[in-house]
């Protein structure tokens, strides 16, 4: 003897599953409404830091540029991004930023020489990927392409230059992007690294990934 459906109330059984596609879009409304908007570092000792910074930014994240290892303090998640992984791996060591970042737990994006840092044999050791430097693209060292996204009807555009090519992944690994059947775009735990540079296009969906997994470390640290 249950209530009559009121009329125009919609179904009670749950949202319409076109909420499901727009929760990315809506995600950056929710760090920017939130009281508490993530703190998310990007390492700028060398290479793209302004370019995460703006996309992260314009995603509501909060974000401090990392040069000494007090500023890791507090931050809910860390950008490594590209430039030259010898030239990044030196000085993160002449700071102290190698050590500290390797204690450090939180949510970590590494795009292209920041996916060398964190690969196998790499300073930061995060992701069990077997990672050959300037190896992607057999004719030119710098091209865009577009790229399944696993979960996405739409391709998205990677621009890779000098772009690491990833020889061999662990059974931990799962892949989040190919091209051409290649994966460059992948999962450990709370690690995400990316062969090409998301930071250099208006697609902002890897951030949103990334912001993603950081809400939900968040929630499970609280
Ligand atoms: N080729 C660079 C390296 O080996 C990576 C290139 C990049 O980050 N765009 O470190």
């Amino acid at each position: 003897m249950g209530a009559p459906n009121e009329p125009g109330e919609g179904s009670a059984s749950g949202p319409p599953p076109r909420r499901v596609a727009v929760r990315r879009r809506a995600l950056a409304r929710v760090w920017r409404v939130s009281e508490t908007a993530a703190r998310i570092g990007v390492l700028a000792v060398q290479g793209n830091v302004r370019e995460h910074a703006a996309t992260l930014r314009g995603l509501g994240a909060e974000v401090v540029e990392v040069r000494k290892p007090e500023q890791l303090e507090g931050l809910d998640g860390l950008v490594l991004p590209g430039g030259e992984s010898t030239a990044i791996a030196r000085l993160m060591r002449l700071y102290g930023l190698d050590e500290a970042i390797r204690r450090f737990h939180a949510p970590v994006l590494g795009t292209c020489a920041g996916m060398i840092l964190l690969g196998r044999g790499g300073p930061l050791e995060r992701v069990d990927v077997a990672v050959r430097r300037n190896a992607f693209g057999r004719q030119v060292a710098s091209f865009e392409a577009d790229l399944e996204l696993e979960g996405d009807e739409r391709p998205l555009r990677g621009v890779f230059i000098r772009a690491p090519r990833v020889e061999e992944a662990g059974p931990g690994v799962e892949v989040l992007a190919e091209l051409d059947g290649e994966p460059v775009l992948l999962r450990e735990g709370a690690t995400i690294v990316a062969s090409f540079h998301p930071e250099l296009t208006d697609d902002t969906r890897v951030h949103e990934r990334f912001l993603e997994l950081v809400r939900e470390e968040t929630h499970v640290r609280a």
